[in-house]
């Protein structure tokens, strides 16, 4: 039975480490998801999550206009007589904006962690940036243009890309679930007589 807060004080497993903890590849997958979840685009959120050598967080991204394009101005529409008047034009990728987001002076030989497989332009930025491996869950694009080019890329230029299924199927994280009277990273306070 799992304990916590006072009920637990005296209990020997309070000196153990929990084990149902997220992985790292999780850890990282979620950081693009939660990136993902500040994309105003209707249709598709996507997010990026770029990892260095030392499983250090250097750039997160998520699909969205150029600064200074004002999101209630451009469009976002998927289809339009008028190409001008659709998303495609304008839209910047999650790869490619948590690469310029980078935190640090470069990303080589970083991995990204990115829900879709990265698109034939997103491939040419990774691969000139010298990321070295790309983390993907979804590959429903895998018969398109964009996507078989990509992978011509990243196969010629040594990216290694790989498909990656979760071991939990939901990461929560429920605000109101939280037990604030257990949750304290300092020793208790001594109290004054
Ligand atoms: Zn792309």
């Amino acid at each position: 039975m799992e304990t916590n807060g006072a009920a637990a004080a005296n209990s020997p497993r309070e000196n153990h480490k929990r084990k149902d903890t997220i992985d790292w590849t999780e850890y990282f997958m979620a950081m693009a998801f939660l990136a993902a979840k500040r994309s105003k685009d209707p249709s598709t959120q996507v997010g990026a999550c770029i990892v260095n050598e030392d499983k250090r967080v250097v750039g997160l991204g998520y699909n969205g206009f150029p600064t200074g394009c004002n999101d209630d101005e451009f469009p976002w529409s998927k289809t339009s007589s008028d190409p001008l008047e659709t998303k495609y034009l304008y839209v910047c990728h999650a790869e490619v904006n948590a690469i310029l987001n980078k935190n640090s002076a470069d990303v080589k030989n970083c991995t990204m962690y990115v829900a879709l497989f990265p698109c034939n332009e997103c491939a040419k930025i990774i691969i000139q940036s010298a990321i070295r491996e790309v983390v993907y869950m979804s590959d429903k694009h895998a018969h398109k243009e964009h996507t078989i080019a990509a992978k011509r890329m990243f196969d010629a230029a040594g990216v290694k890309y790989t498909k990656y299924k979760p071991r939990h199927s939901r990461i929560l994280i429920d605000f109101t679930e939280i037990d604030w009277d257990s949750l304290n990273q300092l020793p208790a306070t001594p109290v004054k007589h």
